[in-house]
């Protein structure tokens, strides 16, 4: 029987992680936390003001405003290859907004959505409250997608398979094989990647490829919140062919009509100006990378090298347990379960924090963990 959707929402829990950072201590070292610790580029933060101070307060286009679409369209051209025209991409409040408004738009009630498990948050959440089921496709040890494994998940009610590359919480980089092979399955059974591209700038070995560029069958999921430290402006984009298009922008009309008119300039002035910002949270987050892997590997801890975003997912064990002895010793993490079945004995470390922090909370693993 078809459950309605208030029922559905009756039968969402709040977010585990949040449940952590409410048992935390003042002071605790936060490697719980999954956005970047800088401030964000002076350069935007001034576009800002001078929206505000030039009047951009008001409504914009619903898609978002057309200069941000044709900058965003020139950089899906210049970094990803993907030619994208201004039409069909869509300004959103954030990545979220984006992942749950092509959720709404794609499934019916019975249609299944593939999510990857350990996955982040949000895809079996928001897939669930669109009335579709829910198919989590373990990750392995590697921790990521294994093209066959994922075709054998797909069934004729399959509608969507969710793609984030690199990810959060694994800090997973899917090779260009791998992504190419999941598209040749997307366009063979007529089945549509949501591909969460949030950490695409944030890759340490290997490179970023779009499913897009194999297939036409993509919603292409993107944000300015983690590539320029935006992540309170509420700033995220999708793009898709006008067909999905026309379809997500009934969605988006309603529920959000459109994103914040001076994030969006201020989002403009993040795409057309200097990416040196870009590039040195980049060098900085492959610092402390290395450093807490090579940490880690010191204590005899099992972590296969995160190659993108900001966390290492080491196997610990128990990892409720962990989580609780690290909190009581001043270090918030974020139990492996939070994210799916698969993740249970593993711990996120989100290494969204300083170097310094890094060396403290390690310290603490030393005598906690070991
Ligand atoms: N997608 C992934 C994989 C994330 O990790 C997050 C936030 O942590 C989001 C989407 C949400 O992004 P936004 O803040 O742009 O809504």
């Amino acid at each position: 029987m078809a459950i309605d959707f208030n029922d559905r929402v009756k039968e969402m829990n709040i977010s585990g992680i949040r449940k952590i950072f409410e048992a935390a201590g003042p002071g605790s070292i936060n490697l719980g936390i999954g956005q970047p610790d800088f401030d964000t580029p002076q350069h935007i933060k001034d576009e800002a003001i001078k929206a505000i101070n030039e009047g951009f307060t008001g409504y914009t286009s619903n898609m978002g405003m057309p200069e941000l679409r044709e900058a965003l369209s020139k950089k899906f051209k210049a970094e990803n290859g993907l030619d994208y025209s201004p039409s069909e991409i869509m300004v959103t409040s954030g990545a979220s907004e984006g992942i749950y408004i092509a959720l709404q738009a794609l499934c019916n009630t019975g249609d299944e959505v593939i999510v990857p498990d350990p996955g982040f948050v949000s895809y079996s959440a928001l897939s669930r409250l669109s009335g579709a089921s829910v198919v989590p496709v373990p990750l392995g040890s590697k921790l990521k997608y294994d093209p066959e494994k994922l075709k054998d998940h797909i069934t004729r009610n399959t509608k969507v398979i969710v793609l984030n590359s690199p990810s959060n919480p694994t800090g997973m980089v899917q090779s260009e094989e791998e992504i190419k092979a999941i598209a040749d399955i997307a366009s063979d059974r007529n089945v549509t990647i949501i591909s969460d591209e949030v950490y695409e700038h944030f890759i340490y070995e290997g490179k970023h490829v779009s499913p897009a560029k194999y297939s036409d069958n993509v919603v292409t999921i993107n944000a300015a919140s983690k590539t320029y430290s935006m992540t309170g402006w509420r700033l995220g984009y999708l793009a898709a062919r006008p067909e999905y298009i026309e379809q997500i922008l009934k969605v988006h009309q309603y529920v959000q009509a459109a994103a914040c008119s001076i994030s969006q300039r201020a989002a403009l002035a993040a795409v057309t100006g200097p990416q040196e910002c870009v590039a040195e949270m980049r060098e900085e987050f492959r610092k402390r990378r290395d450093y807490l892997l090579g940490e880690l590997h010191a204590m005899g801890i099992d972590c296969v090298t995160p190659q993108g975003a900001f966390y290492a997912f080491p196997y610990i064990g128990d990892d409720n347990k962990a989580v609780t002895e690290l909190l009581k010793n001043g270090v918030i993490s974020t139990p492996g379960t939070a994210f799916g079945q698969c993740g249970k004995g593993y711990v996120r470390f989100s290494y969204a924090t300083s170097l310094e922090n890094i060396k403290k909370a390690t310290g603490i693993m030393k005598r906690v963990l070991c």
